[in-house]
């Protein structure tokens, strides 16, 4: 008999954020920094990438840039 209480496996996962002030990070796509701009409202795609179950980096998309790459982790979540 398989056992009831199986243990949750985290997966990576997507979810989908305006980019903020200061933002310093690059997008794992076309490596160039996601960037904030006062006027226009883009959003990020923020990847908690798990390995094994385990928690390893976080990648950060422009969103167009995570649709082009395929969506690696999923459809992102808000
Ligand atoms: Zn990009």
């Amino acid at each position: 008999m398989a056992k009831a209480a199986t243990k949750t496996k985290w997966k990576s996962r997507a979810v989908t954020r305006l980019i903020e002030a200061g933002s310093m990070t690059e997008c794992a796509h076309c490596e160039e920094r996601v960037k904030f701009k006062a006027r226009e409202r883009h959003k990020q795609v923020i990847c908690n990438v798990y390995i094994d179950g385990r928690w390893d980096h976080v990648e950060h998309y422009h969103e167009p840039c995570y649709k082009e790459a395929g969506r690696p982790f999923g459809k992102p979540v808000d």
